[in-house]
């Protein structure tokens, strides 16, 4: 754990601010004895950022992370563009790009951003790569995932409350890794209707401030959707997508509503940096079954590392991350039946991609200054 922290803390992208509040620990206090719940728990801000370093490490470990610096900058400047303009500027946001052909992206309590090179491939212009890290920092900034544990009874994931909270005021050890484990999970599996909601309507709003045209996320969407539509037809999973259309028309009537409204789309410069061609979905090699979930243990020199337990692959919810934008909500026991007992692949063929073998972090050093010039270059706020 130590040493897992220092490198996450060595590659830690610095936005050029003072301490993070997190620095000033100790505060509330004894908690444990009567903790029945999570949410009764004193998370810190520390704790969050290792939860999410732990949860990251998991996601780094399946589908490893393009060892690619200039890729690596590129999506770090543009995501820190919004970063800082969002409720929490002065968490330890990274930016992270997995090495899947698969089209996803995931968000990590703390400021862990994830998104895979077949997004990456399958976006058209940067005002695109910004509606989707828009909606990923919404989910981290509003704490969905913290604030679904806190809703676990701690029996729920075996922490015993004695041991719960450490003596200077954080989480215990012991805990920490409990909840990382379901963190995990929670991210993998995707949020609700009103948590991926939230994020569309907050993630399109920061994107547009930053000046870049307002329905990017909208365009991704669509594209994804399209490329999704061969295998759910002939599944019969997704025939009609009532939330999809709910989502787009939400995002289309809020555009609408702002002003003023950023114009940006700024193809040339997603192209100088991102050359990644889209591959088909039925050419997206996949992994076996049941290696399709995150490791389990927190320990990377487990054999067992990369192989979800039968558990962790049950597919409890349907779809996740960005393929749960397609599909989220009360579709979501349904879809989980019909995949378990058709054993069709395709509905979850972006998360069951294939990985790289690297879970090595990309060091990007950004500055504040740096974060200036690109906004200047791009005419961006
Ligand atoms: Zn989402």
């Amino acid at each position: 754990m130590k040493q897992m922290m220092s490198r996450v803390l060595a590659a830690a992208v610095m936005l050029g601010v003072a301490a993070p509040a997190w620095a000033q620990l100790g505060m509330l206090g004894k908690v444990a004895k009567t903790a029945k719940t999570i949410a009764d728990l004193n998370i810190s801000e520390q704790d969050e950022y290792e939860i999410g370093a732990m949860v990251s490490e998991k996601i780094r470990q399946r589908y490893g992370v393009v060892q690619d610096k200039s890729v690596h900058r590129y999506v770090t400047l543009v995501g820190a563009t919004l970063a800082t303009r969002s409720s929490r500027p002065n968490i330890k946001w990274q930016f992270i790009v997995l090495d899947t052909d698969g089209v996803n992206a995931f968000a990590a309590p703390g400021g862990f951003v994830h998104i895979t090179r077949g997004a990456l491939a399958l976006l058209d212009d940067e005002a695109e790569l910004a509606g989707v890290l828009g909606h990923e920092i919404i989910h981290i900034t509003e704490q969905h995932t913290i604030k679904a544990i806190k809703k676990s009874k701690m029996t729920d994931l075996g922490i015993e409350a004695g041991a719960a909270q450490a003596p200077g005021g954080g989480l215990g050890q012991a805990a920490m890794e409990k909840i990382a484990g379901k963190a995990a999970e929670m991210v993998m599996a995707g949020f609700g209707r009103n948590e991926e909601l939230e994020s569309d309507n907050k993630g399109l709003a920061i994107a547009n401030e930053a000046g870049y045209q307002p329905l990017g996320l909208s365009g991704f969407l669509m594209r994804l959707q399209e490329r999704n539509k061969a295998s759910e037809e002939k599944q019969g999973l997704f025939a009609s997508h009532p939330e999809m259309k709910e989502r787009l028309d939400k995002l289309a009537s809020r555009a609408k509503g702002l002003s003023p409204a950023g114009t940006a789309t700024l193809a040339e410069r997603y192209s100088k940096f991102i050359a990644y061609e889209p591959k088909p979905i039925t050419e997206v090699a996949q992994v076996e079954a049941g290696a399709a979930g995150l490791a389990g243990g927190g320990k990377t020199g487990d054999k067992s590392a990369t192989a979800g337990t039968k558990e962790e692959e049950k597919p409890k919810k349907r779809g996740f991350g960005l393929g749960n934008l397609l599909k989220p909500g009360g579709e979501e026991k349904k879809s989980a039946q019909v995949t378990g007992s058709g054993g069709s692949r395709g509905v979850d063929t972006e998360r069951n991609a294939k990985g790289g073998s690297n879970p090595a972090l990309v060091a990007v050093n950004i500055t504040a200054a740096d974060i200036a010039a690109f906004k200047k270059e791009g005419q961006l706020k």
